[in-house]
């Protein structure tokens, strides 16, 4: 099979849909690997790279749409990429389709077989090929609060892992999924004084046994919450209810109660955000202030480390990809289940229940 890859055109987009390295594991698997010319300047790997490793370094995406029967990339194609798209072709990248009705249409029309990361599942429910962004952005959230913490970005001037002889900040994670989990995990090794709210007592005890005493769990009643909140220098929000907007659990009037130059950063802000004054910000302008406190709430946190990002993506997209271009995509759907998850448009079709229903299309 031939495959693909293209330079990512939406805004601020660094990240690439197949390393080096990736082309290379196809090439030997007996795949030729097309790479659009700069596609992976965003992570600093050169064309040369990827020439050394075994790919075509192709001058245009035209081309590489035209060429290719796999299409890896990262982002949703933008209207001039969908335009490229043709029957036959697949589209293996993340789609985010139930919101788009606009991508979805051209999808249908182009006859592509498209595949999404965001809808291919693990075992228990798991959703294997989002969980290095949130990996990312619950390790980034403790980066992004040290910094908005400091005094000339707004922040209380509070060090969060204190030094001999004086306090360390205090640090509350409300959700204690994976991005919460990677948030303790940063902030307690920067030795920071950290707790944890959750609801679910599973995730409770598995955290208490991971920590132990280097970080506290504590149950998110509502009573918990705002205390936790007002002790805190650093708040991050990672609370997820799968298919729900965030709940708004840190209220305008919570605010008040405060220390002023207290951050809060919301990484659940691609959800609605889970405090009341959230909204969304960009890298460029990253933080605002509310009532004296700092917020950081930017939606597309991973998009500021892109090589960490794209690494971390390419270590559970390859596997599949490899099997797409392996046994063609029906056969490697036949194998994986979770991977026929991923499935969303074929031939016209929409091909999964909870986007046809959302936009109305027949299942
Ligand atoms: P997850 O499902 O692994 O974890 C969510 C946790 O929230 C669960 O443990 C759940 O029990 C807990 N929770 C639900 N209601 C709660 C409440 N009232 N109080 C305390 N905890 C509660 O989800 P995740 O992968 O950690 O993702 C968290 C959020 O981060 C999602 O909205 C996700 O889309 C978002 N995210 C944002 C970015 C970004 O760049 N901003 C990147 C990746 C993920």
């Amino acid at each position: 099979m031939r495959v693909g890859t293209v330079t990512e055109i939406k805004n601020h987009e660094y990240r690439v849909g197949l390393t080096p390295e990736s082309a290379s594991e196809l090439v030997a698997n007996g795949h030729e690997v097309w790479v659009q010319s700069g596609a992976g300047l965003g992570i600093g790997a050169s064309d040369e790279q990827y020439s050394a490793l075994g790919a075509k370094v192709i001058a245009t995406a035209e081309e590489v749409f035209a060429g290719c029967d796999m299409i890896v990339k990262v982002k949703e194609p933008l209207a001039p990429e969908r335009a490229m798209l043709r029957e036959g072709q697949i589209l293996y990248t993340y789609l985010h389709l139930a919101p788009d009705p606009a991508q979805t249409e051209d999808l249908l029309k182009s006859g592509v077989t498209a595949i999404a990361y965001e809808t291919v599942t693990g075992p228990n429910g798991a959703l294997p090929l989002l969980k290095p962004m949130s990996q990312v952005a619950g390790r980034m959230s403790i980066q992004a609060g040290a910094t908005a913490l400091q005094k000339a970005q707004g922040g209380r001037g509070v060090l969060l892992g204190g030094v001999p002889g004086v306090m360390p900040g205090k640090v509350a994670v409300i959700g204690g999924g994976v991005v919460g989990f990677n948030a303790a995990q940063m902030a307690a090794g920067l030795g920071a004084d950290v707790t944890i709210l959750d609801r679910n007592p599973e995730v409770l005890e598995r955290l208490g046994n991971y920590f132990e005493a280097r970080a506290k769990t504590r149950f998110s009643s509502l009573a918990n919450l705002a205390e936790s909140v007002a002790d805190a220098d650093l708040v991050i929000g990672a609370v997820l209810i799968p298919g729900a907007a965030a709940p708004k659990l840190v209220t305008r009037e919570m605010l008040g109660t405060m220390k002023k130059g207290a951050v809060l950063v919301d990484v659940a802000i691609d959800q609605g955000g889970c405090f009341e004054t959230s909204h969304a910000t960009t890298h460029d302008d990253p933080t605002y202030m509310v009532d004296g406190i700092v917020h950081y709430c930017v939606a597309n946190m991973p998009g500021a480390v892109s090589r960490t990002s794209t690494y971390a993506l390419n270590n559970v997209t390859l596997p599949h990809a490899l099997a797409i271009a392996n046994l063609g995509w029906k056969g490697a759907l036949a194998r994986d289940p979770h991977l026929a998850e991923g499935l969303n448009v074929h031939a016209g079709k929409v091909t999964y229940k909870a986007v046809a229903t959302e936009l109305g299309y027949d299942y």
